[in-house]
């Protein structure tokens, strides 16, 4: 399948939830274990999908919807490693919504899918406001910004699942401290799962791809039973 990309504006806030909702049955009428990835610009959230196609594509199916203002810069990358992906391009735009998650489910064949990854648009704020109608939020935050993030964009953190700390290779030369990041978190958001990780090294990632393997695992049996 080639890259599409569809240019979309903002939709009004208020029927977001319905949306969403709509579209979360479709995904669970096909199974698909679909995952929100939310970042700030830059943290990795393209290289950790990049590592986690490359890591499952033998045994799962994976899409992408690629969510930014401009260009199909990630959209090419992730197609280059063999999945189906869909841009979404929100000119003056600074999170995805239910409905332009809606356009980019009309774009991919649902049935040849067993896992769908939603790159959101980098940024700490709005994407945590607007469910697309995935199953899990995946939280991203890479060591440079800081430990202190969960206090300054603390809905981010509170409706994330999972929360991986990415770039620990650059540890050694950053003032991070895991254990204050992880408390603030816990804190915060007692049940997330908090993952450290480097996208670049591939040190951390196994329990990334195990957590992830086990909700796709769980995803099809509840379909298979229902
Ligand atoms: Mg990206
Ligand atoms: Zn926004």
């Amino acid at each position: 399948m080639e890259v599409k990309v569809i240019i979309v504006q903002e939709e009004i806030l208020g029927a977001n939830e319905e949306q969403a909702r709509k579209n979360q049955d479709r995904l669970d009428k096909h199974g698909i274990l679909t995952v929100n990835v939310m970042s700030s610009p830059g943290a990795g959230k393209t290289s950790l999908i990049l590592r986690t196609i490359n890591r499952l594509k033998v045994k799962t199916r994976v899409a992408v919807i690629e969510g930014d203002v401009a260009s199909r810069v990630d959209a090419d990358k992730v197609h280059e490693q063999g999945a189906l992906v869909v841009q979404i391009n929100i000119p003056g735009g600074c999170h995805l919504d239910a409905s332009m998650t809606e356009n980019a489910l009309n774009n991919l064949p649902l049935e040849e899918i067993d896992l769908l990854i939603i790159e959101n648009v980098g940024n700490l704020i709005c994407p945590a406001q607007f469910d697309l109608g995935e199953h899990r939020k995946v939280m991203l935050l890479s060591v440079p910004e800081g430990d202190d993030k969960p206090y300054k964009y603390p809905l981010m953190f509170t409706g994330a699942n999972v929360v991986l700390i990415n770039k620990i290779d650059l540890l050694p030369y950053l003032d991070f401290n895991t254990d204050a990041f992880t408390q603030a978190v816990s804190g915060l958001n007692p049940k997330a799962k908090i993952f450290p990780v480097s996208c670049k090294t591939g040190e951390g990632l196994e329990a990334w791809f195990s957590w992830l393997g086990d909700e796709i695992k769980q995803m099809k049996t509840a379909t298979a039973h229902g």
